[in-house]
């Protein structure tokens, strides 16, 4: 689903990268007779500069259904390997005339592609499976594309060195794919424009649980082997997808709001490593009563005895690293609406994903008596004009650096001045106008920079441009 992008791009047409996802497609479409196809090549990317080869032009995926078979490593020391194969059913829809269309694919072999009811035949290279649709697609039409795939899984990494995507574990597998990861475990137009709806029927060896998003649909076993069907009804970005797999024990139970939680915690972790998950139902009302009803059909957290060295927003399904800390099970459940139900139009956008979550972990902790935003806030400005949080434009950070000091403190910084600049009734209705607009969508800077001049009847600029546009330290603002 990518109607947003095309809203956006064309709301804000002077938006560079905005404009190259809808021009990168355009420009493939051969000469043709006026109201006649125009078939082309949908292009290989959908034209994020910080991943130019991620995501595909041409096609907008509406649902993905994967039914994945997964045998973890043998005991040490057996390397470090897994087995996947996989069928992914994509219901998608063609945006322009296609005579050629890619998907991004790393790693895996595909065996078969079958668009519609017919074999075709496809290539695969570098990262991308290109797919020769014959009969070719019209702009408009749907289709269904099933891949047969598979292969040996490692431990990817991403390109700062951090693991990434399907990371095969001794015990099963930590799923976890910001940003460009998700290639690694299925056949996916991987970016965040492309939102679509999922279906998972992952199985594993009986004893293993897999753990993906959204509802538990069942588990059956047989012949030694189990099948979980979870099904993920929300649209959902493709880095927020997970199928983790290990030894993990479900609890299952409701919020005080009434939200389903499903919490995955592996089996050797201790009480004190997921205390912090108890707190989940009051943080859920928490941010409910800032930032409108939780967006989802359900929540929880898995909680892993490997470590990626992070915690991810995964949609639904929070992924943590060997312990879920207060501050982090608030950052990542805060991103279900900034980030997951709302997220970044590029990847240079990202300070809008990790500075409502910051922000969000300060205001929550500030509510349970500990150190107050303003506090924090004071924290982060004492950092003098040479630190790192100072060198960045943290509304371009640049591929390098979407995870860096900056996007996250600084971002939390910028909203806690906005607040005090408009007020905590303007500010507070941005936050819940931001969600309601652009939820189930992606949004840019200048998106909420608009908005924030509309709720407020403030001119920002100026406050903006100091904020998220210059590098240097703020004074006046
Ligand atoms: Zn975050």
């Amino acid at each position: 689903m990518s109607r947003r992008m095309y809203r956006s791009a064309l709301v804000i047409g002077g938006i560079v990268a905005a404009t190259a996802l809808v021009g990168s497609t355009a420009a493939s479409a051969a000469p043709g007779r006026p109201g006649e196809p125009r078939y082309g090549a949908g292009a290989e990317g959908a034209g994020d500069p910080y991943f130019p080869a991620s995501g595909n032009g041409g096609i907008d995926v509406l649902h993905y259904d994967l039914d994945l078979d997964y045998t973890p490593p043998a005991a040490a020391p057996a390397p470090l390997e897994g087995q996947l194969s996989g069928v992914a059913t994509i219901e998608l829809t063609a945006t322009q005339d296609l005579d050629q269309f890619n998907l991004d694919l790393r790693g895996l072999t595909a065996t078969s592609v079958v668009v519609g009811k017919k074999s075709m035949s496809f290539t695969q290279s570098d990262g991308e499976l290109v797919i020769t649709p014959r009969p070719k697609l019209k702009a408009g039409e749907s289709t269904t594309v099933t891949i047969a795939y598979g292969g040996t899984t490692t431990r990817p990494t991403d390109i700062e060195g951090a693991l990434y995507g399907w990371v095969t574990t001794r015990d099963g597998a930590m799923v976890v794919s910001e940003p460009d990861g998700a290639s690694t475990w299925y056949p996916v137009n991987d970016h965040p424009t492309d939102k679509a709806t999922y279906s998972f029927e992952i199985t594993v060896p009986e004893g293993k649980t897999a753990v993906a998003n959204g509802l538990l649909v069942g588990s059956e076993t047989a012949d030694g082997k189990t099948t979980w069907t979870w099904d993920a009804p929300d649209p959902m970005a493709s880095y927020l997808a997970t199928a983790t797999v290990g030894n993990f024990r479900l609890e299952q139970y409701t919020s005080a709001s009434g939200v389903p939680i499903i919490d995955a915690i592996d089996i050797t972790r201790s009480a004190g490593q997921v205390a912090s998950l108890a707190l989940t139902s009051d943080m859920i009302s928490f941010f409910e009563e800032r930032y409108g009803d939780y967006p989802f059909v359900s929540y929880g957290a898995i909680v892993d005895n490997d470590s990626v060295g992070y915690a991810l927003e995964t949609q639904t399904r929070s992924f943590f690293s060997s312990t879920a800390g207060e501050s982090t099970v608030a950052h990542e459940l805060a991103h279900q609406w900034m980030g997951d139900h709302v997220s970044p139009a590029r990847w240079a956008d990202i300070w809008l994903n990790e500075g409502w979550a910051t922000y969000s972990s300060w205001i929550w902790l500030e509510e349970r008596g500990s150190s107050t935003a303003q506090a924090r806030f004071q924290t982060v400005m004492n950092r003098a004009p040479g630190h790192a949080t100072w060198n960045t434009v943290v509304a371009d950070p640049g591929p390098l650096g979407i995870f860096g000091t900056p996007v996250y403190d600084r971002g939390a910084a910028t909203l806690h001045a906005l607040r005090v600049k408009i007020g905590d009734d303007a500010f507070f209705d941005l936050a819940k106008e931001w969600v309601a607009r652009f939820g189930g969508g992606t949004a840019t800077t200048a998106d909420f920079i608009a908005l924030a001049e509309e709720i407020s009847g403030q001119d920002l600029a100026d406050f903006f441009d100091v904020w998220v546009y210059q590098p240097p330290k703020p004074t006046v603002w």
